[in-house]
């Protein structure tokens, strides 16, 4: 299988799970010019948690429905296809697979990522996963790899550590190995000041860009501008919590806990 075949139909990378792992890992392939598209049926566990406090970059903490959102809206800025919908099979084919929602709707992808936190019922019988009490955890090779070729598990169901920043790194990690292993160019997905590879006699690597002042001021801007507008106002999902505490099938507990509904 080579990404670089475009003309089959096919995409060249479908994700199951719109979560942190998921959109981290869609976020590299696209980025890289994989055409990717994210299938999600339901919201990501994160959304239970009352206050964010040990993702990096956040010093006293962040509503974590905000970063859900903002890792859906950084995903599909980045040209990521997000669509809901609930897989219930991953079938084989010849140079890639067929995914099948509840709904009936089949897509074709080169590449699948499982990232669907501890549903791994959709998945050809013969991928290697194991048990442990009433989860199924995938076997895979840590950076996402499992034994099925063209097949990924990345996140909570390939047993990682059970939290969001661990989530993301083995996401983006998993999204790097699908690069390699499609034969996409890829060195390293960076931005660079202008001139720090080409004053030094290289080509600029497949992956990485060089900005000059000018466009690095332009996108400064556009990110302050962003980001004071996402955090201007108290988030308005209402929080979650494990659905058999409360009488709601999402988990939303009472609404004095935020502003808003939904
Ligand atoms: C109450 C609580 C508090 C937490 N607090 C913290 C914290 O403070 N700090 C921290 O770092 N971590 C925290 N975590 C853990 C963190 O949320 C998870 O480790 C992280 O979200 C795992 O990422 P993931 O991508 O593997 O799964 P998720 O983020 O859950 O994403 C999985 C996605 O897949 C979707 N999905 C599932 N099955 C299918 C299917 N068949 N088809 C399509 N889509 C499917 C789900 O709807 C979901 O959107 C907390 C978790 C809980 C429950």
């Amino acid at each position: 299988m080579n990404a670089s075949d475009s003309d089959s139909g096919a995409r060249d990378v479908l994700v199951v799970g719109g979560g942190v792992a998921g959109l981290t890992a869609a976020t590299f392939t696209a980025r890289a010019g994989l055409d990717t598209l994210v299938l999600n049926g339901g919201e990501s566990i994160l959304r239970r948690n009352a206050h964010l406090e040990n993702v990096p970059g956040c010093p006293a903490g962040v509503n974590p429905r905000l970063f859900a959102g903002l890792l859906e809206e950084q995903a599909a800025r980045n040209g990521v296809a997000v669509a809901p919908g609930r897989v219930v099979r991953v079938d084989p084919r010849d140079s890639g697979f067929v995914v099948t929602t509840a709904a009936g709707d089949a897509y074709e992808a080169r590449y699948v990522v499982a990232a669907s936190w501890s549903d791994a019922s959709y998945l050809p019988d013969d991928v290697s996963c194991r048990t442990a009490g009433s989860k199924t955890y995938v076997d895979e090779d840590g950076v996402g790899r499992i034994s099925v070729a063209g097949l990924y598990a990345a996140g909570r169901l390939s047993e990682q550590y059970h939290q969001a920043v661990v989530a993301a790194g083995h996401g983006a990690a998993v999204g790097i190995t699908l690069l390699h292993d499609s034969g996409t160019p890829f060195y390293n997905d960076w931005v660079t000041p202008d001139g720090y590879f080409t004053e030094r006699g290289r080509e600029v690597p497949p992956g990485c860009e060089e900005i000059d002042a000018a466009e690095q001021a332009r996108r400064q801007a556009e990110s302050r501008e962003l980001m004071r507008d996402r955090f201007a106002n108290p988030h308005p999902q209402t929080q979650r919590t494990h659905p058999s505490l409360v009488d709601d099938e999402r988990g939303r507990v009472d609404e004095s806990w935020e502003v808003g509904d939904d």
